[in-house]
């Protein structure tokens, strides 16, 4: 079986448009970008509150954002060289998050209709999940998510782990959850805030975004899901479907404890069926409401989100743009080869497209 007769789907691969560069361009808090005083350079991204300290110098602050995280051109180019034959792109963290609850709504309706255009564009080879207003009212992103179907390719949301502020365990949250059930929208839940910089000591900022990105990461994901599991989330709106970001953080390694913790939890009431804790047990949950995808790096991990969820929940990522290659002028980005080792490439077709083409109602690229 040769690459060429294979369906290869990017579930996970983002874009900052224009526009949204330019609102980040606009902002002097975090997140922002900060120009170079030298022109040809990158502008850096202050994403996380550690990257905003004047006393590093600016060129080692925060992250470079080259053209790679807006050129459609570059996103198609990478899609050739990895032999992706299509990328469902999803507005890179902090989404809309910072903004006010009277611009959340308005910049939602700019960021999606711009995603719907660029797909339209490249039809078949790009789809898209959308970004929802969530420092608005629980109104306005019910809004948005109904208004979601009048679009062709997009295929879900994308969603962060601080819902309206609270987590995504907030009771506040029931209507939109309610609203994605019933027009059965997949949410991509995807990583943003880590965990407390306290946690990662005060030699922290000596190891850049290492500890953040790979223990902080998957950490919060794993607490955001866990949070709303434990607030029945999944026993109120029992045909939730949610695709957890790198193969579901920690959760396949530890289901089996958090699980355990709940039965052994006298806080939850004992159930007729002399369970504790919400009615549909966390093996349920994670059988039926969640797919996970395979940008973990590593063949063990991608095995056991396999054993967790089944080999038809799986799906394939590169995370493009961010992991660019490490030497200059490289075609293949080690990140995407790692993660096709990962899932055995070209032996696979379940990971490596077709679960994507299934869940999402794809359509193959037309025209090429
Ligand atoms: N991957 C992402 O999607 N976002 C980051 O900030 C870093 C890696
Ligand atoms: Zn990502």
């Amino acid at each position: 079986m040769t690459d060429k007769d294979l369906t290869i789907v990017d579930v996970h691969t983002h874009i900052y448009p224009p526009a949204y560069l330019s609102l980040l361009r606009s902002r002097t808090t975090v997140p922002y970008l900060l120009d170079l005083p030298d022109k040809s350079a990158p502008p850096r991204l202050i994403i996380l509150p550690s990257d905003d300290d004047s006393s590093i110098p600016p060129e080692s602050r925060g992250r470079p954002v080259d053209a790679s995280y807006s050129s459609i051109a570059e996103k198609l180019d990478f899609m050739k060289k990895h032999e992706i034959t299509t990328s469902v792109i999803s507005l890179a963290n902090p989404w809309l998050d910072f903004l006010s609850p009277e611009d959340g709504p308005r910049w939602a309706r700019t960021i999606n209709d711009e995603l719907e255009r660029i797909c339209s564009e490249h039809r078949g080879k790009l789809y898209a999940f959308a970004t929802l207003p969530l420092s608005a009212s629980p109104d306005d992103v019910v809004a948005e998510i109904h208004r979601l179907p009048s679009y062709t390719y997009i295929k879900g949301v994308i969603l962060g782990t601080t819902g309206l502020g609270n987590g995504l365990d907030d009771p506040n949250l029931d209507s939109i959850w309610a609203a994605l059930e019933q027009r059965q929208t997949l949410i991509f839940l995807h990583p943003h805030y880590g965990l407390p910089a306290s946690v990662y000591g005060p030699r922290a900022h000596e190891y850049g975004h290492v500890l953040p990105l790979s223990l902080g990461f998957p950490m919060e994901i794993t607490i955001a899901f866990t949070r709303m599991f434990l607030a029945g989330v999944f026993d109120r709106h029992p045909r939730l479907k949610i695709l957890i970001a790198h193969a579901g953080g920690t959760v396949p390694f530890l289901a089996g404890r958090i699980d355990s913790c709940v039965q052994h939890e006298r806080h939850f009431p004992e159930l007729e069926t002399g369970k504790r804790g919400p009615r549909r047990g966390f093996g349920e949950v994670v059988k039926t409401n969640v797919w996970l995808d395979a940008v973990v790096y590593s063949e063990t991990s991608v095995e056991a989100a396999v054993a967790l969820v089944g080999r038809e929940k799986v799906m394939f990522g590169t995370d493009h743009p961010f992991f660019p290659p490490l030497e200059e002028g490289k075609e293949e980005w080690e990140s995407v080869q790692t993660n096709k080792a990962a899932i055995r490439w070209g032996q696979d077709r379940l990971i490596m497209g077709d679960n994507a083409m299934k869940l999402l109602g794809l359509e193959a690229p037309v025209g090429e």
